[in-house]
């Protein structure tokens, strides 16, 4: 696993060229001077003297850089101690970037960069606690008497009367931060709940409360709930009110709540953001009631901050919600230690496979009886790189090494396996590609598949496809997995 962790600095160092393109010359080279200065001070690991870093000065300044989702999140989980917290943004050439930073880094990043390229994403992990929060949206022109923020306002007092009722929790419009980016033809809010001390178990909770609320509010239409004897909180509502939160779109009428966000390691805008070439960019509803319950000096930072669903300063005073399938309710306290546990126990689990089990095994049968030690996914995955442990055969040298390993990288593209070498003798030396078993190419393809649907939308973060992903070529494969040597030899 230790590769995950040294990945980050290296990412940072593969990709200058793309940071400077992201967020400026200047702020590149504030960033490389802070970097200097942090370097001059921890030269050998910075991992190491992190935590008491962070204790003299601030938040940790770790900043990870990742290709996919997954590795960002192991590598947020592992440092889960630092409140480390995982970001995604679409950089001007169209690729996805996932990040790993102390929200208060991020900020100080991402406010630097010019409007139009504040395209960023926070990703609420799937497991997390995390805020009540909503997604509202019709649009304007099949609704042109709709009033949306009195529309919000109705559900906020809704949804803070159930709170009430099942966990007995004061809940009022100052606890909830209101989010807007309404263009000419579309409303468009996001809310988040913010309770002292309350967040929910996990979005599964979320999403479980609030399509149960959002069916009871359907069937009220239906059901004549102020003369029925029932004790219903929607009787404390005017009829009018719950009938204005429906809306007009092309598939129908339906309430203006997008119950689809509450997804697995759902990627939910940031504060300031704005979706790809929309130029809409989420800011406090000018209505918005909410009072911060913590005040920081730059109000902005602190909007921000507050806005972000899943982050979670450590807070030993945290109780969560739950929401059960069968509508019961509870309430737990809770438990770092028990969480992180939990985590551990999955991400050891994973920690030497990858998504194709198969070619897992066509690399386990070449090095038999080695084993793989772990599995990078490098070059914007398009390549794996199998790190192989208790063996040692190269073919450069026709034995065994006596010291140093070897690794076999795997090209998903070209569908073959190669192996190469750590022994600095071996530099350059890429063995007789193997060609990948048949029945993996239907895997590699529909991994493929499935990897571009689990992207945002393309109305979101389209692909540039002016700009092509650069053929990739194996100097720079090495020069990536040299990165990754160095790193490593220095733990
Ligand atoms: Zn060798």
């Amino acid at each position: 696993m230790n590769g995950f962790i040294f990945a980050g600095n290296y990412f940072v160092n593969m990709s200058e060229i793309e940071k400077t393109s992201f967020y400026g010359t200047s702020l590149t080279e504030q960033h490389a001077k802070h970097e200097l200065k942090v370097n001059k001070y921890t030269p050998i690991n910075r991992a190491e003297l992190e935590p008491k870093r962070r204790r003299l000065l601030g938040p940790s300044e770790f900043w990870g850089e990742y290709h996919t989702q997954r590795e960002a999140l192991d590598v947020a989980f592992q440092r889960s101690s630092s409140s480390l917290h995982v970001f995604v943004y679409q950089n001007s050439l169209g690729f996805r970037k996932f990040i790993v930073s102390h929200p208060e880094i991020y900020w100080q990043m991402d406010k630097y960069k010019p409007p139009e390229e504040r395209c960023s994403y926070e990703v609420i992990p799937d497991g997390a606690p995390c805020h009540l929060y909503f997604d509202l949206e019709f649009e304007t022109d099949l609704n042109q008497l709709k009033n949306g923020a009195r529309m919000t306002k109705t559900l906020i007092d809704i949804f803070c009367a159930y709170i009430a009722e099942h966990w007995d929790l004061p809940c009022k419009r100052s606890n909830v931060l209101s989010l807007d980016s309404t263009t000419d033809v579309k409303f468009s809010r996001h809310l988040v709940f913010r309770l002292k001390n309350v967040m929910f178990k996990n979005n599964k909770h979320v999403g479980r409360f609030v399509k149960t609320v959002c069916a009871n509010i359907r069937q009220s239409l239906f059901v004549d709930i102020h003369s029925s004897s029932v004790n219903n909180i929607l009787k404390n509502f005017s009829k009018e009110d719950v009938e204005e939160l429906f809306v007009d779109t092309k598939k129908g009428r339906k309430l203006f709540v997008d119950g689809g966000v509450y997804t697995r390691n759902r990627h939910f805008r940031l504060y300031k953001s704005t979706k790809w070439g929309k130029n809409s960019h989420l800011t406090e509803s000018s209505d918005s009631e909410y009072i911060p319950s913590t005040k920081y000096r730059d109000k902005e930072l602190g909007t921000f901050l507050d806005s972000l669903i899943s982050f979670l300063p450590d807070n030993r005073n945290l109780s969560l919600l739950e929401y059960q399938d069968n509508g019961s309710v509870d309430t737990t306290e809770y438990s770092k230690e028990c969480l992180s546990q939990q985590i551990q126990t999955q991400l050891s689990l994973k920690s030497a496979e990858s998504l194709y089990p198969q070619i897992d095994k066509f690399i386990l049968d070449i090095v038999a009886p080695g084993k793989i030690r772990d599995i990078k996914v490098v070059m914007n995955n398009q390549k794996l790189m199998y790190n192989i442990a208790d063996y040692r055969y190269c073919a450069n040298i026709g034995r065994q090494h006596k010291s140093n390993g070897i690794y076999w990288v795997v090209d998903l593209q070209k569908k073959i396996a190669f192996q190469k070498c750590w022994d600095p003798d071996c530099a350059g030396f890429k063995s007789i590609p193997k060609q990948l078993p048949l029945e993996v190419h239907f895997q590699i393809n529909d991994e493929m598949d499935s990897l571009l649907s689990s992207m945002p939308e393309p109305e979101v973060c389209p692909v540039t496809t002016n700009n092509p992903s650069p053929d990739i070529e194996d100097d720079d494969l090495d020069f990536e997995l040299l990165n990754i040597q160095i790193n490593q030899s220095k733990n």
